[in-house]
C-alpha cells in the first residue's frame, strides 16, 4: 500500500549533488523551500538562479495525490494522454462524494450505492493505469497522504487546494487542477513561477488552550486571504520544533486559505516520531542521514530577515484561543473578545452546531485533546447545548480513537461520528432545517467558511477554530463562550470551569487498523476495461477543445461583470454539484451561479444581450454559444481564490467564454485557465473595470503577434454607439502561448505522445 522508499532514497541521493549545485548558482546560504525546489528541477542540477516571483521553472514532484471529485476530470483527461501507466507514484482517495446525515455506517453505505459509477470509475482507471486507490471511507486525502505518503523534503502536487497539508511532514506540497496533475502523471515537467518566500518565526511554546490552530488563523489574520499569494510560508525557530507534526499539518493546510503556494517546516524530532509512529521507520532513518539538506542552512534562520522576502514573528507563548469568521477565514477575532464583536456585528451567539474534522483537524492528536474537553463534560455533569459532529480524518485514526474509547467519550455527549470523509467541509452536509435559510452560527474545526460552504445556507455563520475550542463553544451553545475565564452551569445548577485540553500527541500504544481501505494497482493493466456509460449523467469522456481560429476576437458579449469576492465556488459550485464532477456538460449547469452581477448585485441573474432579457449565468451563455457567439467573463480582486478545480476553468471554455478579465487571479485558477486554452487577462488600470456596461460587446487586439509580456487590447462597444479601448495584460509565457493556440495543453500532451 505505502510509500515507495526506494523513490524516497533516490530523491536523497540526488540532494548532496543538487543542492551544492545550487548553492553555487545562488550564491548564498539556501532557505528549506529553496533546497527542496531546487532539488527537484526537471532539468536536474541547477545552472541559473532563479528569481523569485518571476521565473517560471519547471519542476520534477515525486507524487501526485488525487481526491474522487477532482480526479473524475483529471482521470478523463490522462486516458486522453495515451500512456499506459502513470509515470511517478500517484493515489486516489475517496473523500468528497460522501454525505454526513445519519452516521458513518448508513452515510457510507448510501454514498456507495449513490456514486458507485464514479467509484468504480476510479477504481478501475486507478487499476489499469497503476495508480493506488483508496476506498470510500479509507480517510480524508489529506489525513491519509501525511500517514503514509508524505516525506521530509519532496515535492508533490495534488488536485486539492489543501494538499498543502503535506507540509507538516516537510515537503513542498501543491495544489493544483486535474490538468496539472495530468501533465505529470503523463511524464511532463510541472510548471511553476519560482516563489516567493515567507518566512514565520515562531518562538516560545503553546499552552492551555491555545492549538497549532491559533497559529494559522493569527497568520490569516495578519496575511488576509491574499497575502500569501504566489508565496511559500516556510516556519521556523524553537516554536516551530515545539510543534507537533500533526499540528505542523493544520498549520500548513490552512496555508491555502491565506492565498500561498505552499507552506513547509524544516525536518525535525516530532516528524521522526511520526515517520516511526505510523509505520514509516525507514523513512525516518534514511531523512536523518540527509538531515542537514532538509532545514534551511543555519545562517538563514540566523538572519531571517536577510533571506526572506517578508517575515513574521509570533511568540507562541503569547497567543490566544481565537475564531475566525464569519464567511471569510482571515477575520481573526480572539476569544477573549469575540462576545463583544459578535454583539457588533449581529452574529448569532447561540451555537447550533459544533464539527470537529476535515483536513485541517482530523488527527489523533486533535480527537484526543477535544475528546479531553467531552469528557470533562461529562464529569462535570455538563450537557451540550449544541449539536455535535465529528468527521475522523483516515481509517487509521478512526479505529485507534475508537480502541482509545475516544469516540465512546463524543458518543456519550450525544456527538454523531460521520465518516471518515470531508462531509461538512464540502457542503457534503444533509443538515435538518438548512432549507429554511435561517440565520444560524456554527462553529467548526476546518479552513474555510465562506457562505453556503457547510451546509448550503447562506445565513449560516460559521467560525473556524480548534477542535478543543469547537468542543467547548459546542457545550457551551455560546459563541461568547470563553472557556479561559468563563464557568458553565451543570445539571445540578452547579457553576463548573472547564480545564485546558490534554491529549496525545500519538497513540500510547502505536497506531493500529483492520483494514485501511486500500487497493493496489495491477501489475500489468493492459487487460483492465475502463467503462464509462455514454448515457451516464455522471461522466464524460473528453473532446478535445478547439484550436485558436488564427485572429483577434471580435464581437464577444459581455457574459457577467462579477463584483467582489468570486471564488471558484462562486464560479462551480461545491456541494450537490459534485457528483456531476466527472461530467462536463451537466456540471457546467452550475458556471457562475455564485457570482454577484455589478449591476443589480443578484446571483444567476444576467442580461442576455440576445434576447434583451434576464436570465441564468448558463442558460445565457448556452443560447449564446448556438447563436455561435463568444463571451467574455470580467471579475473583480483575486478572481478564482478558493480550490482548485478546473472545472472552474473547463466550465467556461466548454461552454464557449472566450475570455476572463480581471482586476486580480488566485494563482491556481489563471493557471488553470491557460491549461485549458483559455484567455485570462488582467486590467493595465484597475479602474477600467468601471468602464466594462452590462450591454458590451467586446473585441479582443492584439492576438494574431500574442508573445510573452505584451499586452493586449480590448476594445468595449457600448450600447450608446461610444466606445472605449483598454489595455488588458497577461503572464502567458512562451509555453502557455502554444497552449492557447492548439486550444488547450492537453492537445499538445496527445500530439507528443501519438508523435
Ligand atoms: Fe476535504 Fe474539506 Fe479538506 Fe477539502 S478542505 S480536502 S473538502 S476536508
Amino acid at each position: 500500500m505505502a510509500f515507495d522508499i526506494e523513490m524516497i532514497k533516490k530523491v536523497y541521493s540526488q540532494y548532496d549533488e543538487r543542492i551544492a549545485a545550487a548553492r553555487q548558482v545562488v550564491n548564498k546560504p539556501l532557505t528549506l523551500a529553496e533546497k527542496i525546489l531546487y532539488a527537484h528541477l526537471w532539468a536536474g542540477n541547477a545552472t541559473e538562479a532563479y528569481e523569485r516571483g518571476t521565473s517560471y521553472v519547471d519542476f520534477a514532484p515525486d507524487r501526485v495525490a488525487m481526491q474522487d471529485a477532482t480526479a473524475q476530470m483529471a482521470l478523463l483527461q490522462f486516458m486522453q494522454a495515451g500512456r499506459p501507466k502513470v509515470a511517478v507514484p500517484s493515489t486516489v482517495h475517496c473523500d468528497h462524494l460522501i454525505q454526513a446525515r445519519d452516521g458513518a455506517e448508513q452515510d457510507l453505505t448510501r454514498a456507495k450505492n449513490e456514486s458507485s459509477e464514479v467509484f468504480n470509475f476510479l477504481s478501475s482507471v486507478s487499476n489499469k493505469y497503476g495508480i493506488g486507490f483508496w476506498k470510500p471511507g479509507a480517510g480524508i486525502i489529506h489525513q491519509v497522504v501525511l500517514e503514509n505518503y508524505a516525506f521530509p523534503g519532496g515535492m508533490m502536487i495534488g488536485t486539492d487546494s489543501h494538499t498543502v497539508n503535506a507540509g507538516g511532514l516537510g515537503m513542498v506540497a501543491i495544489g493544483v487542477g486535474g490538468a496539472d496533475a495530468c501533465d505529470v502523471m503523463a511524464g511532463l515537467p510541472w510548471e511553476l513561477k519560482f516563489p516567493k518566500l515567507i518566512g514565520v518565526k515562531l518562538t516560545g511554546k503553546l499552552s492551555g488552550w491555545v492549538a497549532p490552530k491559533d497559529v494559522i488563523l493569527k497568520v490569516a489574520g495578519i496575511l488576509t486571504v491574499k497575502g500569501g499569494t504566489g508565496a511559500i510560508v516556510e516556519y521556523f525557530g524553537e516554536g516551530a520544533e515545539s510543534l507537533s507534526c500533526t499540528g505542523k499539518g493544520t498549520i500548513c493546510n490552512m496555508g491555502a486559505e491565506i492565498g500561498a503556494t505552499t507552506s513547509t517546516f524544516g525536518y525535525d524530532e516530532s516528524m521522526e516520531r511520526y515517520l516511526r509512529s505510523t509505520g514509516r521507520a525507514d523513512v525516518a532513518d534514511a531523512a536523518n542521514a540527509v538531515k542537514q539538506h532538509l532545514t534551511a542552512d543555519p545562517e538563514v534562520y540566523a538572519n531571517p530577515e536577510q533571506y526572506f522576502d517578508q517575515l513574521i514573528e509570533i511568540d507562541l507563548s503569547a497567543l490566544e484561543p481565537s475564531l475566525n469568521g464569519p464567511f471569510t477565514p482571515d477575520l481573526y477575532t480572539p476569544v477573549s473578545r469575540m462576545r463583544e464583536e459578535a454583539e457588533k456585528n449581529g452574529w448569532p451567539l447561540k451555537v447550533e452546531w459544533g464539527l470537529i474534522g476535515s483536513c485541517t483537524n482530523s488527527s489523533y492528536e486533535d480527537l484526543s485533546r477535544a475528546a479531553s474537553i467531552a469528557k470533562q463534560a461529562i464529569d462535570k455533569g455538563l450537557v451540550t447545548k449544541a449539536e455535535f459532529g465529528i468527521n475522523p480524518g483516515s481509517e487509521q485514526v478512526r479505529y485507534t480513537a475508537d480502541r482509545d474509547g475516544l469516540l465512546k467519550t463524543f458518543e456519550d455527549l450525544n456527538a454523531t461520528i460521520f465518516t471518515n470523509a470531508c462531509g461538512p467541509c464540502i457542503g457534503m452536509w444533509d443538515r435538518a432545517g438548512a432549507d429554511k435559510q435561517e440565520k444560524n452560527t456554527i462553529v467548526h474545526s476546518f479552513n474555510r467558511n465562506f457562505a453556503k460552504r457547510a451546509d448550503g445556507n447562506p445565513n449560516t455563520y460559521a467560525f473556524v477554530t480548534s477542535p478543543e475550542m469547537v468542543a467547548a463553544i459546542a457545550i457551551s451553545g455560546n459563541l461568547g463562550f470563553n472557556p479561559v475565564t468563563d464557568t458553565l452551569i451543570n445539571k445540578n445548577g452547579e457553576q463548573v470551569k472547564l480545564d485546558p485540553p490534554t491529549g496525545d500527541e500519538l497513540p500510547s500504544k502505536g497506531f493500529d487498523v483492520k483494514d485501511p481501505g486500500y487497493q493496489a494497482p495491477a501489475v500489468d493493466g493492459s487487460s483492465v476495461t475502463v467503462d464509462v456509460s455514454p448515457t451516464s449523467d455522471r461522466l464524460q469522456l473528453l473532446e478535445p477543445f478547439p484550436a485558436w481560429e488564427g485572429t483577434d476576437l471580435f464581437g464577444l458579449k459581455l457574459l457577467i461583470k462579477a463584483k467582489g469576492k468570486c471564488t471558484t465556488d462562486h464560479i462551480s459550485m461545491a456541494g450537490p454539484w459534485l457528483k456531476y464532477r466527472g461530467h462536463l456538460d451537466n456540471i457546467s449547469n452550475n458556471m457562475l451561479i455564485g457570482a454577484v452581477n455589478f449591476f443589480n448585485d443578484k446571483t444567476d441573474f444576467v442580461k442576455n444581450q440576445l434576447t434583451g432579457e434576464y436570465a441564468a449565468v448558463p442558460a445565457t451563455q448556452r443560447d449564446y454559444k448556438a447563436s455561435g457567439i463568444g463571451s467574455i467573463v470580467v471579475g473583480d480582486e483575486n478572481y478564482g481564490e478558493g480550490s482548485s478545480r478546473e472545472h472552474a476553468a473547463m466550465e467556461p471554455r466548454h461552454l464557449g467564454v472566450r475570455a476572463v478579465l480581471v482586476k486580480s487571479f488566485a494563482r491556481i485558477h489563471e493557471t488553470n485557465l491557460k491549461k485549458q486554452g483559455m484567455l485570462g487577462l488582467t486590467f493595465d488600470n484597475k479602474d477600467d473595470y468601471d468602464k466594462i456596461q452590462e450591454n458590451d460587446t467586446i473585441d479582443i487586439l492584439g492576438l494574431t503577434e500574442f508573445a510573452p509580456g505584451k499586452p493586449l487590447t480590448l476594445v468595449l462597444h457600448h450600447a450608446d454607439g461610444t466606445q472605449d479601448s483598454i489595455l488588458v495584460n497577461h503572464t502567458y509565457n512562451a509555453q502557455q502561448i502554444e497552449w492557447f493556440k492548439a486550444g488547450g495543453a492537453l492537445n499538445i500532451i496527445r500530439a507528443k505522445q501519438a508523435g
